[in-house]
């Protein structure tokens, strides 16, 4: 893979020294050095871009080769009318299709800035309440002169006078002036201690300082701590004006002058991701969202709803960063706001939703736009009676086919509007024709192929045996189409460790059979027929195998393995079948057998700070590159179970997990009688997931902005086709986008995914998705239509793809600076004039910081030699595949009270912040994550409580040693036990439990999910940050 420089780009209208945008440099460089030539061998099918699509034609070249080539830059109409499409009707003309629910709270119906409209004050001012700032909020602003903070920001300013001693007086919890101490958001040269104590800025010692943000005209004495949190703001000048910042010199470094001490900024003042959450839920919950509306923020993922929709893709398809597009490139420039969607193709629909359309034209196949090959959608507008139609992405007029032909209305509306699928709904399914299939021959269905290894260490923990049992069960369970009566998937089996076995389990054979490949360097397949079976048929055949394998293997003292063979193994075995499919591997050990990919011990944290950190991220040879690619053009997705002791190279072996779509799935120091569950669970889950195969994506856009940047469990063999071996039900693709012409503000911004891929039962489909967003000259409502929850998925995933090619401290940098860049921008343009002193946060980015704060914190951006390379490794390939309900919980964990639940309630607590402050003595606390679970109990519990949970009489009984609860019977231990498994269902990574006693030594570990702390291994607190954010934005506004 080839090195690429950072390439900086000036990010802000004002180049500002040292200040790189996140985007161009993070842009795509992971896989994309692979581009630079087709790869040999790969054929795949046309894909969405049908059959005028030459195979593999698509030239490596800029990005936007591909959009012309395919005419997505056309010339607009000019003169067209503007409303172009029937479908979803825009805002301002929402007549009798207005949503059944009031707008959401951050977009007041009236035109910004008008003073009137303060939802978001007067919920800030209550947030705010606790400070008794009488003009803290622009809601309570009123009699406050010179601050006049604007009706859609949540406003942070400082206290109005020089003193307000009644408001700063430290209390308890407040925090101690730090002169001179910094709080780097970046790594802490030694670790801090651990426990309450790590919030005070006294006690720890001082972090690496914030990167690269002198402060000229910084007084020298107490510097910018910013741990004075209570200094945003510091004194204001009455009557300041915004437009005079240069009336500011120095910014926040003034407000910790002599005249006033620092004191810490009372935590409740600061904006609440738990209150966003529950306020969001309180308007939101429970009502039926329908998109019909263009540009329309949907409900939070937080928020449970019913979705219909009416002519855009539902919100669990494809959510956005924004839903109204800065209609210029120079705008998108001047916002660094991130313009993205992230794609989940194949969410799972809840029951009471209607699952897709499935349209089928026979053989002509999908009605699509001649020029840029679009889907039949509602953005198309007939006309001419009904004989052509104009297309909304490119423009070009079009005829519709004869058997497509229909009368309009009086409004130009097809008669059929209502009664085809692909008109009137933003998703639905087309059947493809042959046309779509690899060599125009109809895809045999999947085949999944369990490879296990059977060296020393897993035969002796007793994991083979585990596998085999489950295995039994787990086949029952294969998935099937609804009106089938059998999975239409075949079976195979292989065992190995340093050489393979495969097994011949055709149903007529009494006895398997096992063949024996030692010659790993250039693997075969030995057998076809009665590999690749039936289970139902081979059933009997396939237990009794599942039964000899631990003991045919109970004997060996094999400890070394190989792996890349392995797959390579099972990749080969699919292709001879014809079949595309899923590899199960359950693997243990670092591969260190004589054999190709074999790998060596790297676990070298002596890069840890070097710019050499990097290459920990990647794998030590290409060999795997080839593998991978070889996999997607098979459609083999490698599902990889690991169970690692020590290190075992998860950079290397992973890649082709990730780039195949499959999952990873990491079970340190597995010891069956704890971790089976988890494991069981996963695996159970992701055999039975529903998952398309051999699957090619392509995301088309109206004129003027296009596709530029993929991130998630993918291939890109070229700037526009994202390829995935495998595509299930949890994977999405975030997808950025750049302009480049103008954008219509009449005519919106158009997206339309298509996904073609094999189902289970092999048939070949197309899924399309399809939104449409408004576009706006004004930056406000950019501001307003945007998604923090989408927004931190998207810095995620490209902060963790650009790892790989920079230096962390980088990343991190650019994190930062572009946070304070969006925050400044929006300071500056949008909000009312008022002191530069206040931090002022757009109100749907209000609590932005305390998740990218997160983000920073996290082990794959923090460098430090305590936590496992591979731990890193695994956590930035999960998050590369995560949607945005996931990222969310990952990076802001749900932390639920269980002492103060209802027991005879349906409804839960309501979750608190993430900060070892809201804990208590006398509680009982879960955590979440969705990668794991913690029970903490307070050394006060009550022992009603433990005795209801655990069965014992107190809280030393309690036996920490156990990854489940036991069922005790109580209303308390049912409503908790349901409770966790109310949170589990809804992930898709069986989350471990582990019971924390407050002031024993696992505590350490559950502090780390405290986000709202300073971080363990460094890393700010949120108040910390938020501090640091504001001076940076004052930096940047003077
Ligand atoms: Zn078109």
């Amino acid at each position: 893979m080839s090195q690429q420089g950072y390439v900086a780009t000036p990010p802000y209208s004002q180049p500002q020294p040292g200040m790189g945008a996140l985007s161009p440099p993070l842009r795509g460089h992971y896989g994309d050095p692979s581009h630079s030539a087709p790869p040999a061998g790969i054929m795949k099918p046309a894909g969405p871009l049908g059959p005028t699509a030459p195979v593999g034609a698509l030239p490596p070249g800029p990005p936007n080769s591909g959009a012309h080539q395919f005419g997505q830059n056309g010339p607009n109409i000019s003169g067209y009318p503007q409303q172009r499409f029937p479908g979803p009707p825009p805002v301002n003309n929402a007549n009798s299709a207005a949503p059944p629910y009031p707008p959401p709270s951050h977009l007041p119906p009236a035109s910004y800035p008008s003073p009137g409209s303060a939802s978001a004050a007067a919920q800030l001012g209550h947030q705010l309440g606790a400070m008794q700032i009488h003009d803290y909020g622009p809601g309570m602003a009123s009699g406050s002169p010179g601050i006049l903070a604007p009706p859609l920001a949540a406003s942070f300013q400082g206290p109005p006078q020089l003193a307000q001693p009644s408001i700063l007086q430290p209390g308890p919890q407040m925090l101690a002036p730090l002169p001179s101490t910094h709080n780097g958001l970046g790594a802490t040269p030694s670790l801090p201690p651990a426990g309450r104590q790590d919030g005070l800025p006294g006690s720890g010692p001082p972090a690496a300082s914030f990167p690269s943000l002198p402060l000229p005209g910084q007084p020298p004495g107490p510097g910018y701590p910013p741990q004075q949190g209570a200094n945003y703001g510091p004194p204001q000048m009455p009557g300041a004006q915004l437009t005079s910042p240069a009336g500011f010199p120095g910014g926040p470094a003034q407000m910790a002058g002599p005249m006033q001490p620092p004191k810490k900024l009372d935590p409740d003042s600061i904006p609440s991701p738990i209150q966003v959450i529950e306020n969001d839920r309180s308007t939101r919950s429970g009502q039926v969202y329908t998109t019909n509306i263009r540009g329309q923020v949907p409900p939070l993922v937080t928020t449970d709803c019913v979705i219909q929709d009416q002519g855009n893709a539902s919100p669990r398809y494809i959510r956005c960063t924004t839903y109204c597009f800065p209609s210029t490139s120079d705008m998108a420039k001047q916002s660094q706001l991130p313009l993205a969607a992230i794609i989940k193709p194949f969410a799972t629909v809840p029951p009471h939703e209607v699952p897709l359309y499935l349209v089928n034209h026979g053989e002509s196949g999908p009605v699509r736009c001649n020029r840029c090959k679009a889907y039949m959608c509602p953005f198309m507008q007939f006309i001419e009676g009904g004989r052509k139609y104009q297309c909304g992405f490119c423009s070009c007029v079009n005829d519709v086919p004869p058997f497509y032909f229909q009368h309009l209305d009086h409004i130009g509306r097809r008669l059929d509007h209502y009664e085809r699928p692909e008109l009137s709904l933003g998703s639905y399914e087309y059947v493809a024709t042959l046309d779509y299939c690899r060599n125009n021959k109809p895809p045999h269905p999947p085949a999944y192929i369990f490879m296990i290894d059977v060296s020393y260490s897993n035969v002796k923990n007793g994991l083979v045996k585990l596998i085999c049992e489950e295995l039994k069960t787990v086949l029952e369970s294969l998935p099937k189409e609804e009106q089938e009566e059998t999975s239409a998937i075949r079976v195979g089996f292989v065992t190995y460790n340093k050489v393979l076995h495969f097994f011949n389990v055709k149903s007529n054979l009494a006895q398997p059979q096992m063949m024996v490949v030692t010659d790993v360097a250039e693997v075969f397949v030995p057998l076809l027929d009665g590999f690749l079976v039936n289970y139902q048929e081979s059933k009997a055949v396939i237990h009794n195998l599942l039964d000899q394998i631990p003991e045919i293997f109970a004997d060996s003292n094999e400890n070394e393995t190989v792996f890349a063979p392995v797959v390579q193994a099972g990749m080969e075995a699919l292709k001879a079948a014809d079949c595309p499919g899923k590899l199960y591997i359950f693997h243990s050990s670092l591969p260190t057998a004589e054999a190709p990919g074999k790998l060596k011990n790297r676990d070298d944290r002596k890069l840890i700070n070097t710019d050499k950190e990097k290459t920990l991220f990647q794998p030590q040879t290409n060999i795997y590159e080839a593998l991978t690619k070889d996999c997607v053009a098979n459609g083999c997705c490698v599902n990889l179970f690991l169970f690692p002791n020590q290190y075992v190279d998860v950079a290397s072996m992973g890649l082709v997990t990730l780039q195949t779509g499959g999952t990873l799935h990491k079970y340190n120091n597995f010891q069956k009688h704890l971790d089976s569950q988890t494991f069981l669970n996963d695996l159970r889950n992701d055999v039975q997931k529903i998952t398309g195969f051999d699957a090619i994506m392509r995301v088309r856009t109206s004129t003027g902005f296009r596709a530029t940047d993929f991130f998630g469990a993918i291939y890109m063999n070229n700037t526009t086709d994202v390829e995935m071996a495998g595509v299930d039900c949890d994977k999405a693709v975030t997808v950025e986008f750049k302009h480049d012409d103008k954008l219509n503000e009449d005519s919106g911004a158009l997206i339309q995914c298509a996904v073609l891929y094999t189902t289970i039962s092999g048939q070949r489909r197309l899924r399309i998705h399809n939104i449409s967003l408004n576009c706006s000259s004004q930056l406000a409502d950019l501001y307003k239509s945007c998604e923090t929850d989408a927004l931190i998925n998207f810095f995620a995933k490209s902060a963790f793809t650009a790892v790989l090619t920079q230096p962390l401290k980088t990343v991190r940098d650019i994190l930062v600076h572009q946070t304070a860049h969006m925050l400044a921008c929006y300071r500056k343009n949008c909000a009312s004039p008022s002191a530069v002193s206040q931090l002022i946060l757009p109100d749907a980015m209000k609590v932005f910081p305390v998740y990218m704060n997160s983000l920073l914190k996290n082990c794959v951006l923090l460098s430090r030699p305590e936590i496992s390379v591979d731990e890193r490794a695994s956590q930035r390939q999960l998050v590369m595949s995560m949607d945005v309900a996931d990222t969310q919980i990952f990076f802001y964990p749900q932390l639920i009270p269980i002492h103060t639940m209802d027991v005879k309630s349906e409804t839960l607590p309501a979750a608190i912040r993430c900060s070892e402050e809201r804990l208590s003595e006398g509680g009982v606390f879960l955590l979440a994550n969705g990668l794991q679970m913690f029970l903490w109990l307070g050394v006060s519990a009550p022992p009603e409580l433990i005795q209801g949970i655990f069965n014992v009489p107190s809280f030393t009984h309690i036996n920490t040693d156990v990854t489940s609860l036991p069922e005790v019977g109580s209303p308390y231990s049912q409503k908790l036990r349901l409770t966790m498994s109310n949170i589990q269902q809804k992930k898709p990574y069986s989350m471990k439990l582990t019971i924390v006693k407050q002031r024993e030594q696992p505590e350490v570990v559950f502090r780390q999910f405290l986000v709202e702390d300073k971080g363990l291994y460094g890393g700010a607190s949120y108040v910390d940050f938020l501090c640091c954010v504001h001076k940076e934005i004052c930096r940047l506004l003077s």
